[in-house]
């Protein structure tokens, strides 16, 4: 199969100030294409170095893609740098030239001599149009080969990138990838329940993500539609979506179809339950809002009987009931939402790290869940405390 090549250029991405998402993104918008993307790279801001990769990729690729540096300070060498490398004789267009002068006009700005770079490209290149930025990028086709070159600001380069894949001719691979997204197992427990599924002609994949485990199978549609159909089967109740869904998506698209509501209380998730829960548009529909009540006083002061927090503790599971119905009853709310937990370092109660009730208040009753995490950073933990929350919610709303 032919390959593609992304290449990231600037050296804060190799230093980690700037963590490179563009070459994933460019790799996952190949995906529908048969084009094998076994890597992607970074390179400094040098210009031998990018000369250099842009001559041994060049060789033998269909596609090459280099991101970044395209800008008008010393350290944008990318255009430079890539025609030389390839030989290409660059050529300045006075047209270009003249739109980026009545760019700097419109901004008020004066247009230096470092901003004449970006009016340089190759001969036989074209334009790439960049209306968010004023670095445009260019693109060679030769002999059925394309070469392209885009600004690094990802708000720049991608709509100008979905506007160019359509034209490159990429065969396609007739391919589907296809997602399963899961709450509650782990991947042990996950490969075991999938154990000798058919499974020819899928590339199936598992992997752990704080909103929980997701199970990802490629190929042709009807195999990948027939092992996403008997996976899903065999994982019921643990199964909360699939593809682009996200829980917080689900959850408010269901209770804005309902014309129901919800309210949180949060211990160890310190706020990020609300925050999942306002992550989209329109979500002041159904979330009233939520209180973090982080000490005892707090979870009394808020409306968690006394007697429930001495008798059982903090992390219980009488103390997750109690925190869902007095934020459902404080707010007026449909439904009630709580987490209580071991964040760590040091474990609470003799609780271990990574125990954590989640609580659910609603017009059906109340539910609470144990959740035993492992203790893999305080971070870790807390996100997965207020996702166990939602996966809650939503198994009730289903
Ligand atoms: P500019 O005109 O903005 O300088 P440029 O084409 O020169 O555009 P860079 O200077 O390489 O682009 O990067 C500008 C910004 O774009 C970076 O500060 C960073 O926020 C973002 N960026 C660049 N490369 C990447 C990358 N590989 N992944 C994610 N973001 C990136
Ligand atoms: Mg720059």
């Amino acid at each position: 199969m032919d390959t593609a090549e992304i290449v990231g250029v600037g050296s804060e991405l190799i230093s980690g100030e700037t963590l490179d998402t563009n070459t994933a993104d460019v790799a996952r918008s190949l995906r529908p294409y048969a084009l094998d993307v076994w890597r992607t790279l970074r390179v400094a801001d040098n210009p031998d170095r990018i000369a250099e990769t842009a001559r041994e990729l060049w060789a033998d690729t269909r596609l090459l893609v280099f991101l970044g540096g395209l800008g008008p300070t010393p350290d944008d060498v990318t255009t430079a740098a890539v025609a030389g490398g390839l030989g290409l004789e660059l050529a300045e267009d006075p047209q270009m030239l003249a739109r980026i002068a009545r760019r700097f006009e419109r901004l008020g700005r004066r247009m230096n001599d470092h901003n004449r770079k970006q009016a340089q490209k190759p001969d036989r290149a074209r334009w790439l149009d960049n209306p968010r930025g004023t670095a445009p990028g260019w693109w060679l086709r030769e002999e059925g080969r394309d070469l392209v070159v885009l600004p690094g600001p990802p708000a720049e380069w991608k709509p100008m990138w979905e506007r160019l894949l359509p034209q490159l001719d990429l065969p396609e691979s007739g391919k589907v990838r296809r997602q399963i997204k899961t709450f509650g197992l782990g991947e042990s427990q996950i490969m075991e329940r999938i154990a000798g599924i058919w499974n020819e002609g899928v590339t199936s994949g598992i992997y752990a993500h704080p909103d929980g485990v997701y199970l990802t199978a490629a190929g042709h549609p009807e195999p990948v539609n027939r092992w996403i159909a008997e996976v899903s089967h065999r994982l019921a109740e643990y199964v909360w979506g699939y593809d682009a869904d996200t829980l917080p998506g689900l959850v408010q698209d269901r209770l804005q179809r309902r014309a129901a509501t919800v309210a949180a209380m949060e211990s160890l998730t310190g706020g990020l339950l609300a925050s999942l829960l306002t992550t989209l548009p329109g979500s002041s529909q159904s979330f009233l809002g939520g209180m973090v009540s982080y000490s005892m006083g707090a979870k009394a002061r808020f409306g968690v009987p006394a007697d429930t927090l001495t008798a059982q503790g903090a992390v219980s599971a009488g103390t997750a009931a109690a925190m869902a119905q007095a934020a459902r009853r404080e707010l007026n709310a449909t439904y009630g939402l709580a987490t209580t937990g071991v964040a760590g370092p040091d474990e609470l109660e003799g609780h271990p790290v990574g125990t954590v009730y989640v609580g659910l208040a609603g017009p059906e009753g109340t539910r609470t869940k144990l959740h035993r995490f492992p203790p893999l950073g305080r971070e870790a933990v807390r996100l997965r405390a207020a996702y166990a929350a939602l996966a809650l919610f939503w198994s009730q709303l289903q």
